[in-house]
């Protein structure tokens, strides 16, 4: 639409310019020629005056006179006549003649020079053309007639010259702009936005370009090429997907997308696919006047995306963005990625009282700190719980009457939002395959026994076939929980807890993210690999010899001040590295809702700048703290170029951040120091392991890292970027469904 307006704005200044200019010289050729007429029989008539006023002036009669000049004035051009004497002086002059014009000077004028002239004169009167002639007794010049003429005829012929073009040029701007819209309209977008689409079904493996372009031979040319790019990417495609078939029976080789697409295909026959999780993978956002989309900061959303990228289906989730809805259709149905659909995602709305006691309340500040040993109280209130069941049961609705025409479908319910929804949903579709997945730690049975809910949470969660944690460990403190709280038969060889004839089998799926290590990724393109380039720090300011990274959600369970505190003391204890080391902590504000996240971040910011003072020296500052969302692309030149980098969570489920970290270093280099206690520190053994409540454990790696030798800085990333590249999240997934799918 934007489009067409510039188009016709530009066809309407180029047809205004145009028609300004031919008016412009047609007016003024109009003008002369109307002057010079009007000249031209002034003067006939100044002739023929002059014999009849020349004996009436000789006679010397004012009184024969001024009846010789009235007699002349009763004419509808001519205003006007004055006889002047030749000092100038009116002896006979017309009634009507306007006072402004009758004092003329033009008559001196014409007696001096002893002839006649003509001129337009402007008064408050009217325009009028004035001409003078000579008056004669004998050969002398003894006087001046004066003939006024009206010219004011002249200006009204051009006004309508004007206004007649103008009104021609606004009917041909009304024409040419309804035939150019049409035209942009109908001939070029319409044909073009189809073309588009047929690339875009092409490129999804859903259709064809050939058909879609008959009626637009305007880009025949085009369409044809492109119907023979399609051709050549649907052999490439099938040649990938017989590679993957083949690949699947290989194990040794890295799971890709094309790869789980065709695990998905053997082990699931169709079966569909629906994913549930409060954060939906897609937000939108008013930005202005413009509608924007982010992927928000988010371990489950970075790891399920190309999951459901790679097998398509329906992910449901919360409706966060406050443009979510306006892109949506009237279900809450949008397709996404938005620049290239392949799956769907349905928003459920949520009220502000829903999303403050479901996620604010009971999700975000009873039961996050309930699972984290970070030692946070958790605050149980009965409204939030209400709360919490209140979403729980608007979700199950919501998935039940999507799912009511599907047979077998597996439902995917994902993290601690959702506790209650994997019971609503078996017991009202008992043929669905349910498993549901914990992202964050499940701690242990005391902690959890002082939770007011336990019971029902656990029934919930029981309801599911298949329930899944990052670790072991967690998957030993759930059963140690459910024979503490509820009666169940417990099968430790099977790991499985049977209660009311229904099992759940426990199982631990470390999570992942998706790399391939150069393997083809989604779409079946060569996962990019960026050149480490230091410019990314440069443009954040940042120029120091060795640079240290961190990367975080501002949560008090990333432990973000215990590693400003140990930068403290590295930079303490190595005096060396100061102004030499600078550490960069990007920090994605998360849940502001809550008092203690906003504190915290408050915290992180006071903390970093009070190091900063004890050491700032010139221009650097040790610690450059971004509090702000960086997208994964703007974060990967970051990864990629850092000397190390930190992960220091007092508690965490598993932390892609240090996988990402890892992933990102083609070259493999680079030092990873990572925390005991999360998940992510039992897949990747090359990595510094800390404990993150030690400053000076934290502080001593960091000078570790950066004395290390190339070589053994080699031999660790290569060991864990091997570990990533064969757990990744194609790998997670698959295992996760076929456990899921053989259940049933
Ligand atoms: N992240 C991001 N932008 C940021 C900060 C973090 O996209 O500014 C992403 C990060 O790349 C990672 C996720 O958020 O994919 C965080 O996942 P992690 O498992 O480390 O922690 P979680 O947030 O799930 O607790």
């Amino acid at each position: 639409m934007k489009h067409i307006f510039w188009i016709i704005a530009g066809v309407v200044i180029v047809l205004s310019v145009v028609n300004f200019g031919f008016t412009f010289v047609q007016v003024r050729e109009e003008k002369a020629t109307l002057s010079n007429d009007l000249g031209y029989r002034t003067r006939l008539l100044a002739d023929s005056l002059k014999e009849s006023i020349e004996p009436a002036y000789s006679a010397g009669s004012a009184e024969t006179l001024q009846r010789t000049v009235g007699r002349f004035t009763d004419n509808e051009r001519l205003r006007g006549l004055v006889v002047v004497d030749p000092r100038g002086e009116i002896i006979a002059v017309s009634e009507n003649l306007p006072a402004s014009i009758r004092g003329n000077t033009l008559a001196a004028n014409v007696m001096d020079a002893d002839s006649s002239r003509g001129e337009f004169v402007r008064s408050s009167d009217g325009s009028f053309y004035v001409f003078a002639v000579p008056l004669h007794e004998e050969q002398r010049v003894v006087g001046a007639l004066l003939l006024v003429q009206n010219a004011d005829f002249i200006n009204t012929y051009i006004t309508r010259i004007w206004l007649d073009n103008l009104t021609r040029l606004a009917v041909q701007i009304l024409f040419f702009s309804i035939v150019i819209a049409a035209i942009v309209r109908w001939v070029i977008v319409k044909p073009l936005s189809r073309l588009a689409e047929s690339v875009r079904r092409t490129r999804a493996g859903s259709g064809t370009v050939g058909v879609v372009t008959e009626h637009s031979f305007f880009f025949q040319p085009l369409a044809s090429e492109i119907a023979k790019l399609s051709k050549s990417l649907s052999q490439a495609r099938s040649a990938a997907s017989e590679e993957a078939r083949m690949r699947l029976e290989k194990l040794d080789t890295p799971w890709t997308a094309e790869r789980l697409k065709e695990f998905v295909k053997a082990h699931l026959r169709n079966r569909p696919i629906v994913l549930v999780s409060n954060r939906e993978p897609y937000v939108h956002e008013k930005v202005g006047n413009e509608t924007k989309w982010s992927v928000p900061a988010s371990g489950m959303v970075t790891a399920l995306e190309p999951v459901m990228e790679a097998c398509g289906g329906l992910w449901v989730a919360h409706g966060s963005g406050n443009a979510d809805r306006e892109v949506a259709d009237a279900q809450g149905k949008v397709q996404v990625p938005p620049e290239e659909p392949r799956y769907t995602l349905k928003r459920v709305w949520l009220t502000q009282k829903d999303v403050q006691g479901f996620y604010v309340g009971f999700s975000n500040e009873a039961l996050w700190p309930l699972s984290h040993m970070a030692h946070t109280r958790p605050v149980f209130r009965k409204n939030d719980w209400m709360a919490y069941r209140r979403v729980n049961g608007k979700f199950a609705e919501t998935i039940l009457a999507e799912i009511k025409d599907l047979q077998n479908p597996i439902i995917l319910v994902q993290d601690y939002h959702f506790a209650l929804l994997p019971r609503m949903l078996k017991n009202a579709r008992p043929d669905a395959s349910v498993g549901f997945f914990w992202h964050i730690p499940w701690a242990s049975a005391e902690l959890f026994s002082i939770c007011p809910w336990r019971k029902e949470l656990l029934e919930g969660i029981l309801g599911a076939d298949l329930i899944g944690f990052h670790t072991q460990q967690h998957c030993n403190n759930f059963l140690e929980t459910v024979g503490k709280e509820v009666e169940a038969l417990i099968d430790l060889e099977q790991f499985s807890i049977t209660r009311d004839e229904h099992t759940s089998y426990v199982r631990a799926f470390p999570i992942s993210i998706a790399f391939t290590n150069g393997a083809p990724a989604l779409g079946g393109t060569e996962e990019k690999a960026t050149p480490p380039d230091k410019n990314a720090f440069k443009n954040l300011g940042i120029e120091t010899e060795y640079i240290g990274l961190g990367v975080d959600r501002l949560d008090y369970t990333k432990g973000i001040l215990e590693r400003f505190k140990a930068i403290e003391f590295f930079l303490d204890a190595n005096p060396q590295y100061r102004s030499k080391f600078t550490f960069l902590q990007i920090s994605s504000p998360s849940r502001e809702g809550s008092k203690k996240y906003r504190d915290y971040a408050d915290e992180c910011a006071a903390e970093a700048g009070r190091i900063n003072k004890k050491f700032e020296d010139g221009n650097w500052r040790p610690i450059h703290f971004e509090k702000k969302h960086f997208s994964h692309e703007e974060l990967h030149p970051l990864y990629a170029a850092a000397d190390l980098c930190l992960v220091t969570s007092l508690h965490d489920g598993m932390n892609l951040v240090a996988k990402e970290f890892v992933a990102a270093r083609s070259k493999e280099d680079g030092t990873l120091i990572l925390s005991q206690f999360t998940g992510a520190a039992r897949d990747l053994k090359g990595a510094l392991i800390v404990n993150p409540y030690s400053a000076e454990e934290v502080a001593e790696a960091i000078s570790k890292a950066l004395a290390m030798s190339p070589a053994e800085v080699h031999r660790r990333m290569k060991v864990m970027r091997n570990a990533v590249r064969d757990s990744n999240v194609y790998r997670w997934s698959a295992e996760f469904l076929k456990t899921v799918a053989n259940l049933a």
